[in-house]
């Protein structure tokens, strides 16, 4: 199985937890009225079946009951066998209700047999029944009564002479194991529900939540490689554009993955490569085999406009000549960088001297003939340029070094040209 990341497996630990907390609680309350509801429709049909019994008597045989030569009559009609299980067959319950008449505590007719198929007649209500029902002459339910070894819900009638005093009872009663099988089966089929829906629920969960650490794991990759120098490493455009948090997180991470490339790359004033992500590029440039023409430009006598102008307009000739110079040699499939104060590399891969000579004859006259006004005046701007072509075998620094010679003999025999 694949290992979670800590971050899922907190996720997933808490919604396990909530989400077993929230079953368990449903389940036991559910259990809980399921208890109830069958315990009180017991009840309510014992006790329908027992007054269903006692008036069907009543209106069957009318009269009072008494006891002759051991049978059982009511209004001057001798009660048969026959005629109680008529009588009981009837009545529309639950087929395992069972019924009995008692003539004092003794049982007169019923329907519980003994397990040889004999009925229980003759034997004798519990104690607690008889004081209850025959004692005080008043109706009784019992949720729980042994009769025959096998417990009951149970409800008991009176049945009275016709002065008024108690005789017997009519029972009806379920047996409770059969009474709660129901009961049990709903039961069990709730809580299977419900460990199915949490094994859903936790299914669905990880998934989700593996999406989300999925993306915050990609950003994290992303940052190490940042951390380590890596500014061209990728966010995938599915993490970059999700609408969340972890969206928005990704996005600063990348945001800040060209803010910090800058400041590493690039000259804060002119925006230009500096020195060491030039060399890096040449380098790339030579991984690729592919020679090119270096060119150092130096702004002529840059001190007296600072001098003459100020630094704030020394700077601003620096960057509208870096923008300019840039912008020509990107045409050229070539880059610029700041490699010192007014001091800018210029190369060009893949060009011959010859036609990078043209090129930079281009860029001295646009030096010279742009306008760069400072407080209303015009500020005369020139520079000298050293280019020297890539020899095969030759590090970028021999090369570049020529360059800067031949800048030095430019300076030297009278600035604003090129020398190559
Ligand atoms: P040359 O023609 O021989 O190159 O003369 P130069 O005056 O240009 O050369 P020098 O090396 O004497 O002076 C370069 C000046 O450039 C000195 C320094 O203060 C200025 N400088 C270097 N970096 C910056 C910068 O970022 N902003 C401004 N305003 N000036 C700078
Ligand atoms: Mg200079
Ligand atoms: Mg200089």
């Amino acid at each position: 199985m694949k290992k979670l990341s800590g971050l899922t497996a907190k996720i997933l630990k808490m919604a396990a937890l909530t989400a077993v907390l929230i079953c368990v609680c449903i389940t036991a309350a559910g259990a809980v009225l399921i208890y109830i509801t069958t315990e009180e429709g017991i009840k309510n049909e014992v006790n329908y079946a027992a007054h269903s019994l006692n008036s069907l008597l009543d209106s069957e045989f009318y009269g009072e009951y008494y006891l002759k030569n051991g049978s059982l009559y009511k209004g001057g009609t001798m009660i048969s066998r026959m005629d109680f299980m008529t009588t009981v067959s009837s009545i529309s319950c639950s087929d395992d209700v069972d019924f009995t008449v008692f003539w004092g505590d003794t049982r007169v007719f019923t329907t519980v047999k003994r397990s040889d198929g004999s009925y229980i007649t003759g034997t004798s209500a519990e104690k607690k029944v008889t004081d209850s029902v025959l004692g005080k002459g008043i109706e009784y339910y019992y949720s729980r009564v042994k009769i025959n070894g096998r417990y009951y819900a149970g409800y008991y009638i009176p049945i009275m002479d016709t002065s008024a005093k108690t005789v017997g009872m009519v029972f009806a009663g379920r047996p409770l194991d059969a009474a709660r099988s129901n009961m049990r089966k709903i039961i069990t089929c709730f809580t299977i529900i419900s460990a199915a829906v949490l094994a859903v629920n936790l299914a669905v969960f990880s998934k989700f939540s593996s999406k989300i650490v999925g993306a915050l794991l990609e950003v994290k990759s992303f940052m190490e490689n940042v951390a380590n120098g890596d500014f061209a490493a990728d966010l995938s455009l599915k993490t970059l554009s999700l609408t969340d948090e972890v969206g928005d997180i990704a996005r600063s991470a990348d945001t800040l993955r060209y803010n910090l490339r800058d400041l590493v790359e690039r000259d804060p004033l002119t925006t230009l490569l500096n020195r060491r992500s030039c060399r890096k590029a040449i380098d790339k440039l030579l991984e690729q085999n592919k020679g090119y023409t270096a060119a150092m430009a130096d702004i002529d006598h840059f001190k007296s406009i600072n001098d003459g102008f100020g630094h704030a307009c020394g700077d601003m000739v620096l960057k509208e000549l870096s923008a300019m110079i840039k912008e020509e040699t990107e045409k050229k499939k070539g880059f610029v960088s700041r490699w010192g104060g007014e001091e800018f590399l210029i190369i060009l891969p893949g060009s011959g001297l010859n036609e990078s000579k043209k090129f930079l004859e281009q860029i001295l006259e646009m030096v010279r003939s742009a306008e760069y006004v400072w407080e209303g005046k015009r500020i005369p701007v020139t520079i000298t340029i050293g280019a020297a072509e890539m020899i095969n075998g030759e590090i970028p620094d021999e090369t570049i070094n020529r360059a800067d010679h031949l800048l030095y003999d430019g300076k030297e025999s009278g600035r604003n040209r090129l020398v190559t």
